[in-house]
């Protein structure tokens, strides 16, 4: 039998299946973005001001949340919402490994200490009964990640939360249109962070949006976002006159622009088309897949909407001579570009360095670290796209198959 060491990829002489490279995560900016961009630039107004307001109130309909604030990431939306919910130095923040890095950097940045609860293997999402095992007199928040766009258990971590006095703070970069249990995501916890990164359901370049129900909150995320300037600052040069600002404590720099805002304001009127278009992709995918070695996504249980936004495959490394990053560097040969979503976090220097963490401490995360491999699910994608996507896969796991 041949070694992980003997795989080659491309083999000498073979035609990649695509010529034109089909980049990971196609942003889909269409003529109203670039209109809209163009007459912000026009008009003089380019930072924080009626645009943001406007998609504010348009994102706040979406969610159906009674608050929503604009920032510039995610992960300010993560840095003030832990603030806001009461999280300070020395107190214990319970999330999942397997998340991007910036869902336990935030806490890191209030000289908080991340403590990690494993992901489900099927689902990906963190564990309530690891969350449970996990809270300690010490532990503050709850912040889940609706991993890939599927809710986590939020029933469940509400549970959790009331029973020890938790705040919760949803990581919802992945789940804009996700519902659990026929509650909107952005409606159920304390606070609910979305990003709008290039990579996103909906993108303005960089920036982030926090939803709540908490007038308080609100009317703190919107001033600590913005240096912590007295409410509405930024009308200060507007026509309505002059009018001073006062400073009441020293806030942060996390405000949206409305350059960015006018991007975001298009790209959420087209949030259900986009949600239609990925799930046929999606659909395609998962039956074109059914054969390979290879864990498909669940589907969602009946009472909750996948939002769609990454479809990722589980490799069954154990039946591959291949890794998963040679699946991947072979799939970037047949030119597909996919992604990585995500290797462990404990696994990182900083945190397994800084907390002393062990691969095997989180097994499911490490486990799904190094089988997960994200395909290509833009709204972009044309049916010749999801079709080479879908060959190449076939073609190099059939090859890579023992
Ligand atoms: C993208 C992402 C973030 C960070 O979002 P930014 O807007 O880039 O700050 C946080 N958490 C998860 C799970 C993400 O995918």
């Amino acid at each position: 039998m041949p070694t992980r060491d003997a795989w080659q990829w491309p083999l000498p002489g073979a035609q990649p299946v695509r010529e034109d490279y089909l980049v990971f995560g196609r942003p889909d900016i269409r003529e109203e973005e670039i209109r809209e961009v163009e007459a912000t630039l026009r008009s003089g107004w380019l930072g924080t001001g009626p645009r943001v307001a406007r998609f504010e109130e348009a994102f706040r309909d979406y969610s159906g949340a009674r608050f929503a604030m604009a920032l510039n990431s995610c992960t300010a939306g993560l840095h003030l919402s832990m603030i806001a919910v009461g999280v300070t130095a020395g107190d214990e923040v319970i999330t999942c490994p397997m998340t991007f890095a910036s869902t336990a950097n935030a806490i890191c940045h209030l000289g908080a200490t991340p403590v990690f609860a494993d992901c489900d293997r099927r689902t990906l999402c963190i564990d309530p009964d690891d969350v449970a095992r996990r809270i300690t007199p010490r532990t503050r928040a709850i912040v889940p990640i609706h991993f890939a766009g599927r809710a986590a258990e939020m029933n469940r971590l509400t549970d959790l939360a009331q029973a020890h006095g938790l705040k919760i703070v949803e990581d919802a970069a992945h789940a804009i249109e996700s519902v659990h249990q026929g509650r909107k995501i952005g409606t159920i916890g304390d606070c609910t962070t979305f990003s709008f990164y290039v990579t996103k359901n909906v993108i303005t370049g960089e920036g982030g949006m926090v939803t709540t129900n908490d007038p308080a909150i609100a009317d703190w995320i919107k001033v600590a976002g913005l240096h912590g300037l007295t409410q509405d600052a930024w009308k200060r040069f507007s026509d309505e006159g002059y009018r001073h600002y006062e400073v009441i404590f020293p806030g942060f720099k996390y405000n949206m622009m409305d350059l960015q805002a006018a991007i975001g304001i298009h790209q959420l009127a087209r949030i259900e088309a986009g949600w239609k278009r990925r799930t046929q992709i999606w659909q395609r995918y998962a039956e074109a897949f059914a054969d390979l070695p290879l864990g498909i996504p669940p589907e969602p249980p009946p009472g909750d909407r996948h939002a769609r936004h990454l479809f990722i495959i589980l490799l069954r490394i154990e039946e591959l001579r291949a890794t998963r990053d040679q699946v991947l560097q072979a799939l970037h040969a047949e030119g597909i570009g996919s992604g990585v979503h995500y290797r462990a976090l404990h696994q990182h220097p900083y945190y397994s360095k800084r907390f002393g963490f062990r691969p095997d401490d989180y097994p499911n995360a490490a486990w799904a670290g190094e089988r997960t491999l994200s395909l290509p699910l833009s709204p972009r994608l044309s049916d010749r796209d999801v079709e080479d996507v879908i060959t190449a896969v076939r073609k190099v796991l059939t090859a890579a198959a023992r």
